[in-house]
């Protein structure tokens, strides 16, 4: 499992994809979240609404990761 380049922490395939889709592509090393928001600025919650963003657009850094327990229960309540 990789750990966040800035403060260690383990990180989370979302996260992981996060950074990827943010910042490059290609990089080797990432950032948590909480870092992230730290770099660009923002809030941890706007990067998630930007993660479950990426993964209804079909982003194929997100689809490997697997679904959240709150996407399944957000999919589920759009699709009833
Ligand atoms: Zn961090």
């Amino acid at each position: 499992m990789s750990r966040c380049m800035k403060c260690g922490r383990e990180l989370s395939p979302d996260e992981v994809g996060l950074h990827k889709k943010l910042i490059n592509r290609g990089a080797s090393e990432y950032m948590c979240m909480t870092c992230l928001a730290e770099f660009f600025g923002c809030s941890e919650e706007l990067l998630k609404q930007k993660i479950a963003q990426f993964r209804e657009m079909g982003c194929a850094l997100f689809n490997s990761s697997g679904l959240s327990e709150n996407t399944k229960s957000e999919v589920s309540r759009k699709n009833t």
